[in-house]
């Protein structure tokens, strides 16, 4: 546990799988929690009850949608930017549309929305970027523009780091490997081939990247920034 009695929360993409774990770490931790979603409806519901916290549904792809309600939320404690997509499939024949998207929600939201956080958050604040082990590492095909949109969150990460450190704001990235979501069920076809890819032969658990975000956030990490923390079962080492 960490103490985060009334710090003010944001978590863009919080109604399901590693987001909602988030959401209820920081809520369980005394903090005042806002979560974002997107096609969620139920499940943001019941989390909001669940855990006190405020649910707004604001579309990621929607650059403008998504800074107006950083820009809303006040002077943030913590931004988290979980919220993410995948698309799969053949580079050549896939829609670019459908990876103008992509890029939307992976890249745009995640800059746009730590830009527009670090002008309001107090000296202290932190901001962590939910990336992937698949920023540094892509073993299978199919898979490029995701890996594309992790990556690009290490030099968000880097170059955001040397703007709001003067300011003693922190950004960081949590790359995390295969998680037991509804995007990666730790019984799904990939099972096998992932775990071949491991030293520890399993999913892990949402609570435990949880765990991992509320320590960056936390008062014993104020000397880590612009760096990638990785939480993979050893896929990509
Ligand atoms: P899930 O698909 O289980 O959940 C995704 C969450 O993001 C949901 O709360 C969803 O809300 C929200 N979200 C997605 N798109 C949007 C959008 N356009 N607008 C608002 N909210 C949105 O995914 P995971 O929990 O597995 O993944 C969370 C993050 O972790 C992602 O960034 C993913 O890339 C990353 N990750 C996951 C891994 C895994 O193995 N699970 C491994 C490495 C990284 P809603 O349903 O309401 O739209």
């Amino acid at each position: 546990m960490t103490d985060f009695k009334n710090k003010s929360v944001l978590v863009l993409g919080g109604s399901r799988g590693i987001g909602a774990a988030i959401v209820r770490r920081f809520a369980a931790d005394g903090a005042v929690v806002t979560f974002t979603w997107g096609g969620s409806s139920e499940a943001a519901r019941q989390l909001a009850s669940e855990t006190g916290s405020v649910a707004v549904q604001i579309d990621s792809a929607d650059r403008d949608a998504v800074i107006a309600q950083v820009r809303a939320s006040g002077p943030l404690d913590v931004l988290v930017v979980n919220a993410g997509i995948a698309v799969f499939g053949d580079a050549l024949e896939q829609s670019a549309d459908e990876i103008e998207r992509l890029f939307k929600i992976n890249i745009h939201a995640p800059y746009y929305a730590s830009v527009e956080a670090a002008r309001q958050m107090p000296e202290g604040g932190r901001i962590v970027v939910i990336g992937s082990v698949n920023g540094d590492r892509m073993p299978i095909a199919g898979m490029a523009s995701y890996a594309v949109s992790k990556s690009a969150l290490q030099g968000l990460a880097r170059g955001l780091a040397r703007d709001f450190g003067p300011r003693g704001i922190t950004i960081n990235v949590v790359q995390p490997g295969p998680i037991d979501t509804d995007a990666n069920p730790a019984e799904g076809p990939m099972k096998a081939l992932m775990h071949s890819f491991m030293a520890l032969k399993r999913h892990g658990r949402p609570e435990e990247v949880a765990g991992m975000v509320a320590w960056l956030a936390g008062p014993e990490a104020g000397f880590v920034t612009g760096a990638m923390h990785t939480i993979d079962g050893a896929f990509g080492a």
